[in-house]
Formats: C-alpha cells, structure tokens, sequence
C-alpha cells in the first residue's frame, strides 16, 4: 500500500482524513493502522448469543479519553484473533457504543476505522436496492444466514478522538456498518430472520466449534 503524508496523523491520533463530499478516507495505510492498533491491544473473548449485554442497548460514548483509545485497541486485537470484519464493544462485553472495523467492500478494497454512537441514516427508497448474501457473526460462531440489507449505508458518529465522522458504504462493508451498528443497540442479524431460519442459525451454531475464544453463557 502507498504511503501517505496523511498516515502520521492517522497512526498516532487514529483521525482519518475526509473526501470532498465529507465522508471519512478509511482506505489508506489500512495495513499500519490496524497494525497499530492491534499492537497496542490485547485480545479478549467474545460474547455469544445469550449473554444480556448482546441484547440491549448499549450506552452512549461521552468521554474520548485513553480508556477509550485503550477499549478501540483491545477491539481490533480481538477482531483480529476471532478473524471478524467488524466488532461492537458488547461483543467483549464492553457497554459502549463503539464498533471496529476491517472489512472490504465488493470491489476488494480494504476498509479499517472505528465509529462511536453510530446511527445509520435513512435511505431515499430510490437508494434501497437489497442485496441477499450471506451473513454471519462472531457472537453466532459458525453460523451463517442469507439476510436481505441495503447495499448502501451511510453511518454519522464519532471518532475514537470525538471528532464527528461520516462513514459511507457499499456492498459487503454497507452490511457490515449495518450489522455493527444494530449490535450496539442490542440487536443480532438473526434478529431479522424469520423464526424458522433464526432456529436454523442457532442449530447451526450448538454444532459447531468456534475457532476463537468465547465467554460461556451462564
Ligand atoms: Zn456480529
């Protein structure tokens, strides 16, 4: 990957330049920065389907502090160690709303970021064109459903600094905004299966073994 004049400021303060359109450049130095991060971080065990704090809504980010910058590096070393494209706080066990991410979208390119107290804006209908594929989660180990999303999400939050930010998406990493950002509050993409296909996603889920460290359900 190129190196940018941008990517002192994105190592060292995790601020990421923006477009003209004001949506944040998540796609350079992608490699360094998740590097970074992780570096810093320690990865944790991931919660699954069951534990109470997957299935509420978590609470806003106020303070923009080192704790915060600390949580965003365990995260991505977590994601990283589960081989998750994206991650919510709940999914260690963390009550905040911020999710991580390193996704790539349909043409192949990376994307790495963090988003605090997302929120998705809505689509005009001429821009809901639903796309089918698959999906699946690290809190649903070894499970995975057709789920029909936009193909195109747009997410407005914050930065790990508290700079505000706008993420904008298409194809696989428009589903994975959607998917982080319906984590944090409280909501699982088997959630919005029919109830014969949440079974089917659970069922799959009791048979298989996860490759990653999970906390165990009381
Ligand atoms: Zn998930």
């Amino acid at each position: 990957m190129a190196q940018q004049d941008t990517e002192q400021q994105a190592v060292a303060g995790g601020v990421l330049p923006v477009d003209d359109e004001g949506f944040v450049i998540d796609t350079e130095d992608t490699e360094e920065r998740e590097a970074a991060y992780r570096a810093r971080g320690t990865a944790r065990p991931i919660t699954v389907v069951g534990n109470p704090v997957l299935h509420r809504e978590t609470k806003d980010v106020t303070v923009f502090d080192a704790e915060l910058a600390e949580l965003v590096d365990d995260m991505f070393a977590s994601q990283r160690a589960a081989e998750g494209v994206g991650l919510a706080a709940n999914q260690i066990g963390v009550d905040k709303k911020v999710f991580v991410y390193d996704c790539p979208d349909d043409e192949g390119v990376r994307h790495v970021g963090v988003v605090c107290n997302p929120v998705l804006d809505e689509l005009p209908a001429e821009r809901r064109v639903l796309d089918d594929s698959n999906e699946g989660c690290l809190s649903v180990p070894t499970a995975y459903a057709e789920l029909a999303r936009p193909d195109h999400a747009v997410v407005r939050g914050q930065d790990e600094k508290g700079n505000p930010i706008v993420v904008r998406g298409t194809g696989y990493f428009a589903r994975c905004l959607q998917h982080e950002t319906d984590h944090l509050y409280g909501y699982l993409y088997i959630d919005r299966l029919s109830k014969r296909e949440r079974k089917e996603a659970l069922r799959q889920m009791a048979e298989g073994t996860p490759r990653y460290e999970t906390v165990p359900n009381d």
